[in-house]
């Protein structure tokens, strides 16, 4: 077994996994966009929609399978924490397409709804 798609550096079962399978919520921000990359690596569009605002999630969400993701890299993060309902991730997803390499940078903005963590935005750089 290779390590969680995130890039913690734990098993994907001791990571990511339990959250994909709705077994645990994301406590942070940035446990909960760490599980959606995950998310997005293992192609778990079911868990991506999940965790999307209703009021942004788009109606017909499909996950492009010409994209590997391949490393993400946390940048920065704001507020987000277990006493927070709002906060910002800063991160860098790399991915393969067609054979090129390339590199995705985004602020992604997060609110907690009743007790769970949702991805509302995200703001490319
Ligand atoms: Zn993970």
């Amino acid at each position: 077994m290779s390590g969680c798609p995130c890039g913690s550096g734990s098993e994907l079962s001791g990571c990511c996994g339990p959250l994909l399978a709705g077994e645990k919520r994301a406590a942070t921000a940035e446990q909960l966009m760490r599980s959606r990359f995950t998310a997005y690596a293992v192609g778990d569009v079911d868990y991506v929609r999940q965790t999307w605002h209703p009021q942004t999630c788009p109606k017909h969400l499909t996950l492009d399978d010409s994209i590997r993701w391949t490393r993400l890299d946390v940048v920065a993060t704001d507020r987000g924490s277990l006493f927070d309902t709002t906060g910002t991730v800063e991160f860098r997803a790399f991915f393969r397409q067609d054979g090129q390499r390339d590199v995705m940078h985004e602020v992604s903005e997060f609110v907690r709804l009743d007790r769970s963590w949702v991805y509302l935005s995200g703001r490319h750089t």
